[in-house]
């Protein structure tokens, strides 16, 4: 049983050192029967370092499972879990999506669901049925490492986003060659830490954690997510592998969890090491597990089901306790169809890579693309014009695609799909000999020779800890490039490649256009080059709030109190763009917004019309304000959404339901409760007041 509840990394079963493995692969025959057959270890992750080929996976996965099913003396499956963070990022010629930001800038549900449909496909045709996806933290602080992994700052957003996705990953039928199990993550209150960096302390309200971070992981409970990872961080003091609060009354007591809850990367032993709660590892794990821990994601010590064993023999943790955590673990093992099929037929996944799933990659890279600025429609570009292309990213595939790419960092270029375009290869591919380069640092003396400049700046790629920063303003260096393009008097074209909002208070309003491109992964280029050259015609909405000033971090669901404005403070609410916002090639217009009371809540109609002169994309947004409340109410929240295709002159009528609970917030006593009173609708530029 304890070795059930035990999870190691592949680098324990291997030949070479943790972290430092042997090239090519190799298993060690010894460490293998140690762990699998003696140890009866239950679930193993990761990859020695880097991706693998399907060839790859096919052997360590056949490997694993035999040994552990007719060598051990339980047969019982191993599972397998893996990283699969935007499509199958560690399987070697895997579709890769936009990050899960750039996802969330679609705000397209179907979008979202067929990425957890393709990244399950995939990431079974590698033989491995779990995924540590999604991240349903909410990432409301630009400075966290990690946004870029979050469905943005909203609630109902990232919550609609997080089902649609899961929906996809599971299906109704996990034990499908096409479907994994899901895992939310990091259960709880991991992405607002006092001082933006990954992991530092944390101090969360009890109201701001049930009215904020605890919906999402709500809603994918409800959608039947089977599996969860917990924050490796503390808060409020507590590290939260050691909350029985948080891990047992509220995930299993009220939200009704009853799946798999696993650890992050070693954060039992971190007890010890890092937040130093427990003065040895046994006295670490009696903390986690009675707290409600039921696998311990080791990954590279095994003494850990030998420690357990004691502790359980030594009467400090109940043996219920521990078949409680197996019995979920089998049930997973079980609704996978693990027992009947370790691993299905490697040799069936014909779709694996290929060009359906890469045609998904590219709508859902286009319509993550947002253009935050478009002046004297300087946007698209058209054939004809001379086009100086310059700045660090544009001429790498990496920063498209961010951390969690072939690598954990996903810096190594070794390990990126052939044929896959950069922002140059692309833009050159489309323009040919109107597209211009320069060597770095002689960038102005090609400009004279351009019709418009566009300049590629943004981040390199990074993760959790190794992307912490201290400045959110882009850096210097890039600001100097820009300025001196700005300089030549031509029109330039800012082009953000990054992986959270970069402050450029100092740059963007000399610029022309502003096209931010959230890490849209390996088609990323195509799609940024299809914005900018109208064959797309762009529908991205920011799911942030970009920030005009490094030290004025809000979201757009802020207080009346951030709103006082005098002439001799700085408050005020003056971001560079609004949560929700994003351009197009035509207009939408909005009119005739109504709102009627319904036995639950209320019914919201409104119309919207394409008044430009091309086809588009609009994201309907309905914003409701609670005026008057004994919690001081958010300035706005998003209620509802929908993202609809109308064509030049085309006029739809939209309806939307809201109901009393969907109004609901966390109130005095820390309870949701619905206060009658006035609330004020917007959707567009239409706003309706409403009693109910
Ligand atoms: C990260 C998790 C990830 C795990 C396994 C940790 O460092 O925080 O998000 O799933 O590693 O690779």
């Amino acid at each position: 049983k304890v070795g059930e509840m035990t999870q190691l990394s592949i680098d324990v079963l291997s030949v070479g050192t943790p972290y430092n493995l042997k090239e090519p692969h190799t298993f060690d025959p010894a460490k293998l029967e140690n762990v699998l057959v003696n140890l009866k270890v239950g679930s193993i992750l990761n990859v020695g370092g880097h991706a693998f080929t399907i060839e790859e996976w096919k052997k360590v996965i056949t490997t694993i499972q035999d040994i552990a099913t007719k060598k051990k003396s339980s047969g019982i499956p191993v599972l397998y879990g893996i990283d699969a963070i935007h499509g199958t990022n560690y399987t070697m010629g895997g579709t890769l999506f936009p990050q899960q930001l750039g996802q969330a800038s679609t705000w397209n549900l179907d979008l979202a669901k067929s990425c957890g449909e393709v990244t399950a496909y995939e990431t079974r045709a590698s033989g491995i049925p779990w995924s540590f996806s999604p991240v349903l933290d909410i990432g409301r602080d630009p400075r966290w490492p990690r946004l870029w992994e979050t469905y943005g700052e909203d609630v109902h957003l990232a919550s609609e986003m997080g089902k649609a996705f899961i929906d996809g990953m599971q299906g109704d039928d996990m034990s499908a060659m096409n479907k994994i199990t899901s895992c939310m993550k990091h259960f709880l209150g991991y992405s607002v830490t006092l001082r933006g960096k990954d992991r530092t302390q944390a101090w969360v309200p009890e109201r701001q954690l049930r009215e904020y971070f605890m919906p999402t992981f709500q809603a994918a409970i409800d959608q039947g997510a089977a599996t969860i990872m917990i924050n490796s961080g503390e808060m409020n003091g507590v590290p939260v592998h050691t909350n029985e609060w948080v891990l047992t009354d509220l995930l299993r007591g009220e939200m009704g969890f009853e799946g798999l809850a696993v650890t992050d990367w070693e954060d039992i032993g971190y007890l010890v090491t890092r937040h130093k709660v427990a003065k040895d590892f046994k006295a670490a794990i009696v903390m986690a597990i009675n707290a409600g821990i039921d696998m311990a994601m080791v990954p590279m010590d095994i003494s850990f089901p030998t420690i357990l064993k004691e502790a359980v023999e030594e009467g400090k943790v109940p043996m219920s306790r521990i078949d409680e955590s197996v019995e979920r673990i089998l049930r997973v093992k079980e609704q996978l169809g693990l027992f009947e099929n370790p691993y299905h037929d490697f040799d069936q996944y014909v779709d694996f890579g290929g060009e359906k799933h890469r045609q998904l990659a590219l709508a859902t890279a286009e319509e993550s693309i947002i253009v935050a600025k478009n002046e004297n429609n300087v946007l698209p570009l058209s054939d004809d014009q001379k086009i100086l292309l310059v700045g660090p990213n544009a001429t790498s595939l990496n920063v498209l695609n961010g951390g969690w790419t072939g690598t954990w960092q996903g810096v190594d270029k070794k390990y990126n799909t052939p044929g896959k375009m950069t922002v140059l290869e692309a833009m050159k591919k489309k323009y040919g000999a109107n597209l211009m380069t320069a060597d770095k640092g002689m960038e102005a003396s090609k400009a004279d020779l351009a019709d418009v400049i566009v300049v590629c700046l943004g981040e390199t790629p990074y993760t959790e800890k190794p992307g912490d920063i201290n400045d959110l303003d882009l850096d210097d260096d890039q600001i100097a490039l820009f300025n001196e393009m700005e300089a030549t008097g031509k029109p330039v074209v800012l082009l953000l490649i990054e992986g959270r909002p970069r402050t450029i208070n100092s740059i963007v309003d000399n610029s022309d256009a502003v096209v931010i491109g959230f890490l849209p992964g390996n088609e990323g280029a195509e799609a940024i080059t299809n914005v900018l050259s109208g064959a797309v015609n762009p529908s991205g909405k920011l799911p942030v709030t970009y920030p005009r000033y490094s030290n004025d971090l809000l979201t757009y669901d802020y207080k009346g109190t951030d709103l006082i404005d005098t002439t001799f403070a700085l408050n005020g609410v003056r971001p560079q763009w609004e949560f929700g916002h994003g351009l197009s090639y035509t207009t939408f217009s909005y009119s005739g917004l109504t709102a009627t009371p319904t036995a639950n809540g209320m019914d919201v109609n409104v119309t919207v019309s394409n008044t430009g002169d091309r086809t588009g994309k609009e994201v309907v947004q309905v914003y409701v304000s609670d005026l008057i409340a004994t919690i001081t109410p958010s300035a706005k929240r998003l209620r509802a959404f929908e993202k609809i295709e109308l064509e030049p002159g085309e006029t739809k009528q939209m309806t939307y339901s809201i109901s009393k609970d969907d109004l609901r917030f966390v109130g005095r006593d820390n309870t949701w409760v619905f206060e009658p009173g006035d609330f004020l609708v917007a959707v567009g530029d239409q706003l309706v007041e409403i009693e109910l």
